[in-house]
């Protein structure tokens, strides 16, 4: 039935999800969050996915890039602390056994990054969250794509959406593309657009009504990535993190635009509006 299976995202369903932090917890106890990205001239992806996880409650936050982002990381946010992608072996990376990914911002899709993502993909089946360049090196061959790890949560835009899974005539055709994906791929995947639908493996379809053209700017997507693997790493469900944090970073959005206007407000902005949707939600 069709209608059981669609959602508006409303107060009542984010407020249902949202769990009061503990009293009695610790840095461990809000899971680790490990972005993995940046390349040269892309290292503020990271910063920004970095920063909104730590805004969002990650208890500790990881940034996995290149040297050349390492005196920028640690200088714009002490808080996070830096692994060396050239560095690190993979199965170094894997020991962090309890960590939730994300993968992508600003990574890049050079071969070597494209070797090293599948070598990642051999190693390790937890679900992830995939955004950006981790989606367009999945789009280099339709044999990528059966890699994801099950319930991992995919943000594609309409247009990584697109060389993912091919064209489609219109935002209609795309949802039911989205949804015989995602119950074939067994994960969540959150279509992102002016009103973001978040489709399940079981076919529901979340949508997403917060949020506002202030966001149609150069980073914006990387918050929703930070602020959907802190979710993530709190031990929020798959489907519990991807809805609530659609909803975050668009409230945190609209609370941006009131105060700085859709033209002015900037991605940084919207993470640091993240603490007033918290003062809302609690
Ligand atoms: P990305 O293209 O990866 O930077 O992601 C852009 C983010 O901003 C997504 O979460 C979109 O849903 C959001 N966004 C972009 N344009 C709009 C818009 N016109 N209205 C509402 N949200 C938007
Ligand atoms: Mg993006």
């Amino acid at each position: 039935n069709a209608s059981t299976d669609n959602f508006v995202i409303d107060d009542e369903i984010v407020r249902n999800i949202f769990k009061v932090r503990q009293d009695f917890a610790h840095k461990g106890t809000y899971g680790k969050s490990i972005i993995v990205g940046g390349s040269y001239g892309k290292i503020g992806a990271v910063v920004l996915a970095v920063k909104s996880a730590l805004k969002t409650g990650s208890g500790l936050t990881f940034a996995l890039a290149p040297n050349c982002g390492y005196e920028t990381l640690q200088t714009s946010t002490p808080e996070a602390m830096f692994i060396n992608g050239g560095e690190k072996n993979i199965q170094q990376i894997i020991a962090q056994k309890d960590a939730v990914y994300v993968i992508g911002p600003g990574l890049g899709t050079e071969k070597d990054i494209e070797k090293a993502l599948l070598e990642f993909f051999e190693d390790y089946h937890s679900p992830l969250i995939l955004d950006a360049d981790a989606l367009n090196i999945i789009s280099k061959s339709e044999n990528y794509l059966k890699l994801i790890p099950k319930k991992s949560i995919i943000t594609p835009h309409p247009k990584e959406f697109e060389r993912l899974f091919g064209k489609t005539a219109n935002s209609f055709e795309r949802l039911d593309l989205a949804k015989t994906k995602a119950k074939e791929l067994e994960i969540f995947i959150v279509l992102k657009d002016h009103h973001t639908q978040v489709v399940t493996p079981e076919g529901k379809v979340f949508y997403n009504i917060t949020g506002n053209s202030g966001l149609a700017k150069g980073g914006s997507g990387d918050i929703l990535t930070g602020i959907i693997t802190s979710l993530l790493a709190q031990k929020y469900t798959e489907e519990e993190a991807a809805i609530l944090g659609v909803w975050l970073h668009g409230k945190a959005a609209d609370f941006a635009a009131e105060k700085y206007s859709k033209e002015a407000m900037q991605p940084t902005n919207v993470i640091d509006e993240i603490g007033n949707v918290f003062l809302y939600l609690n």
